[in-house]
């Protein structure tokens, strides 16, 4: 025990200062594309034929991702003879609008905070229902980061809990398969009103890598009205907590 104290005491304050503070990202981060659209080849199309997901839409020579989509793969990038797509290290990709998330460039419209009168019910906190409905455990690990000292969930008041009963809204990992429909609207229903629903990850916002697959719905909102949309492959701890705190009103 002792040990555990002088460790804590060598190891100083883990907590990143975000939102106060600018947070450092790593090198490897993926974050809002950069669409440089007067790069694009006319006539060219290799961008769409690589992208496994179909995030890619090519209206005339215009370019657009949809990153509700997009696995981050990078196959575009290395697939465009003209270098008019790459991924900046702008990790606040979270949106309450899925057709903000087809991204052209430009200015990103992020998330918007709940309506005034939601956000008087809920108080100073904020509890979820986590629900992995058919994920592969990515998107669901990087939630449960959260919860280490280096974020810190628990400072803004937001908790996971076991029960909906207790909670104010659910959060949804994974394409939504056939067999967790049920699940989810169960679980949904069982929270009060009134019943925030969070999309997290590529998957439970377009059904991701199994697009279209009879067993997966193409995400929740096929389902649910869904007021945040957290988009990524999986999202990074800070794309996440970046969007509750919008969502809430703190950013
Ligand atoms: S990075 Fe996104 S848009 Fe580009 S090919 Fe991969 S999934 Fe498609």
């Amino acid at each position: 025990m002792i040990r555990a104290i002088a460790e804590r005491v060598r190891q100083g304050k883990r907590t990143i200062s975000f939102p106060k503070g600018t947070p450092v990202v790593p090198d490897r981060l993926r974050g809002l594309p950069v669409i440089d659209q007067a790069r694009c080849t006319p006539g060219c199309s290799r961008c769409v034929d690589v992208c496994p997901t179909g995030a890619i839409g090519l209206v005339g020579q215009k370019v657009s991702v949809d990153i509700g989509k997009c696995l981050f793969c990078l196959d575009c990038v290395a697939a465009c003879p003209g270098g008019a797509i790459g991924f900046s290290q702008d990790f606040r990709l979270a949106s309450g609008s899925r057709e903000a998330l087809v991204y052209s460039g430009g200015e990103f419209r992020p998330a918007c905070a709940l309506e005034e009168r939601t956000r008087r019910i809920l108080g100073r906190s904020l509890k979820l229902r986590e629900i992995s409905a058919g994920g592969c455990n990515a998107c669901e690990a990087d939630v449960n980061v959260l919860g280490t000292t280096v974020f810190d969930l628990g400072r803004f008041g937001i908790q996971f809990v076991a029960s909906p009963r207790h909670a104010d809204g659910i959060l949804v990992t994974g394409p939504v398969t056939a067999n967790m429909r049920f699940a989810v609207m169960d679980t949904y229903h069982a929270a009060p009103p009134p019943r925030i629903v969070i999309a997290v990850g590529a998957c439970a916002i377009s059904g991701g890598p199994y697009i279209d697959h009879k067993e997966v719905s193409n995400g929740v909102d096929a389902l649910l009205p869904v007021d945040l949309y957290i988009p990524g492959c999986p999202p990074h701890p800070l794309t996440i907590l970046d969007g509750l705190l919008r969502l809430l009103g703190r950013l």
